[in-house]
């Protein structure tokens, strides 16, 4: 049964005050979508049918016809797709403050995987209560952040190997988030509290839980020049944990390592041909979002050699672009050259006199062949990194740019697979067994697009401008965006596994 929307329960009151004898519905309207070209989730061909649901689930898929006060959608020319499925989505706490979630609906995004990069709710037993007790238009599921528990254990004492007594602990409270509804451990190992811990560290909490059948997603240690050797410690720890571990937002983002896009797949590809179930996750943009403290890998921020090796190392401050500076609020949206000329110092000094300051980033530094080279692997799929109100165009472009530009225009993949990577792919991922297809049984999480006129239109400059070519998005069943903007349902549930 659905979640008693605030509409219907104003509706139901009003009714019972009338005394009236109209029942409040018990599901959303059943809908059957006429002659639409149907993308199974699975990489299928795309075929013509009706696809008809009722309450929550899809009940036929074929020549069906309508059945009395059915309503009718006329798919002609549209496809219609299993709702994507975002891995990587940093909508966490925006849940609770727009649980409308258009960036994400208008996309066709109708489950989010929150929790990534190694931060978490410390309690998940509370978040995912409060996004029962408060739905959002979409469907969400956590994982369990390992600078989370990291943190709660060590405190600010983390700049340092873990104690083989402060692991143990960290173990036990990821076994409880587990229990307590989280899919698996995320970590951001680039990151200031995750990259202290030692491989052996991770390995013991991936090992707590893969006991409770979770998976591992990292941003890995390194997306610079040490990326391959970052590769191959995610999987070891898969191999070690005996677990499916996942690159997420894989990339490799200096000049040194640009073009090296096939010698990672093959690197990922001999890990899976010895049973080690790795994966990875990529968006579709040539750029990143971060802080400045990333450019410098080995933390010497002040120091004038370290630091022009690091810019070097993404071609320069042309490719740095400000986010946040809140010292200099008119350099936002500028690159660090020209911020740097501006103020009449090197880009090095510029850097240095800004370290020590909260400063967001957008790097301009990966290349496109090997975005291509990702993307053409079949355990590639598609995640944003986005979320609501995020400040990269991402946030609520990702899978309307994979579809506009990389299949439509560009013809990387075609798109019944870009669809695979967005669906059915993240759905067995995540253990979502009832999700990412279209199949009679299925729950009715759906999008009705159209293939020649789906884009992105958000921009580095206009990061929320929302997409183009979703007709309507379906939740559990109910309409969640139609016409251009979202309905007031909000159907979606927490997902444990
Ligand atoms: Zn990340």
């Amino acid at each position: 049964m659905s979640p008693l929307s605030s509409e219907r329960f104003g509706l139901l009151a009003a009714v019972l005050v009338l005394g009236a004898t109209v029942a409040r519905p018990q599901s959303p309207p059943a809908f059957v979508v006429t002659n639409v070209r149907v993308a199974d989730g699975t990489g299928a061909p795309l075929r013509t049918a009706n696809v008809r649901t009722a309450g929550d689930a899809i009940v036929s898929v074929g020549p069906a016809a309508p059945q009395p006060g059915d309503e009718i959608v006329d798919g002609t020319g549209l496809v219609l797709a299993p709702g994507f499925i975002d891995v990587h989505n940093h909508s966490t706490e925006g849940l609770a403050t727009d649980r409308e979630a258009a960036s994400q609906i208008s996309q066709g995004i109708t489950t989010v995987l929150v929790g990534p990069d190694g931060s978490s709710p410390t309690s998940i037993a509370e978040y995912l209560a409060a996004r029962r007790a408060n739905p959002a238009t979409v469907n969400v599921a956590t994982l369990v952040g390992h600078a989370t528990v990291r943190q709660q254990v060590m405190g600010e004492d983390f700049r340092r190997t873990a104690t083989p007594a402060e692991v143990e602990q960290m173990a036990l409270l990821v076994d409880r988030a587990m229990l307590e509804g989280a899919l698996g451990l995320s970590s951001g190992l680039e990151y200031v509290v995750g990259s202290y811990a030692s491989t052996d560290e991770v390995v013991a909490l991936a090992t707590a839980a893969a006991k409770r059948g979770g998976i591992y997603i990292s941003h890995i240690r390194d997306e610079a020049d040490r990326t391959i050797d970052a590769v191959r410690e995610t999987i070891e720890i898969g191999a070690r944990a005996r677990l499916p571990v996942q690159i997420t937002h894989i990339k490799l983002g200096t000049v040194g390592v640009w073009g090296k896009a096939a010698e990672v797949a093959a690197i990922v590809e001999a890990a899976r041909r010895q049973g080690i179930d790795v994966m990875a996750d990529a968006y579709p943009y040539l750029a990143w979002q971060s802080n400045l403290k990333v450019l410098v890998p080995n933390k010497q921020y002040k120091d004038p050699a370290s630091v022009k090796e690091a810019l070097d190392d993404v071609g320069g401050g042309k490719n740095i672009q400000f986010t946040r500076l809140a010292r200099y609020p008119q350099y936002v949206g500028k690159r660090l050259s020209e911020a740097a000329q501006a103020e009449g110092l090197s880009e090095v000094d510029f850097f240095i006199r800004i370290a020590d300051d909260e400063v967001g980033i957008i790097g301009h530094t990966m290349s496109e062949p090997d975005l291509r080279t990702f993307y053409q692997q079949p355990w590639v799929m598609v995640a944003s990194d986005g979320g609501v109100n995020n400040s990269h165009p991402r946030g609520a472009g990702t899978f309307p740019r994979v579809l506009g530009r990389f299949v439509r225009e560009q013809q990387w993949l075609s798109l019944p697979e870009a669809i695979r990577k967005m669906t059915s792919l993240p759905a067995a991922r995540l253990g979502l067994t009832d999700r990412g297809r279209i199949a009679v049984g299925a729950k009715a999480d759906l999008v009705l697009f159209d293939p020649a006129t789906i884009i992105d239109r958000s921009t580095f400059e206009a990061p929320r401008e929302l997409s183009q070519g979703v007709r309507i998005v379906w939740v559990n069943g109910e309409p969640v965006w139609r016409d251009g903007r979202p309905t007031a349902a909000r159907p979606g549930r927490v997902l444990v596994r």
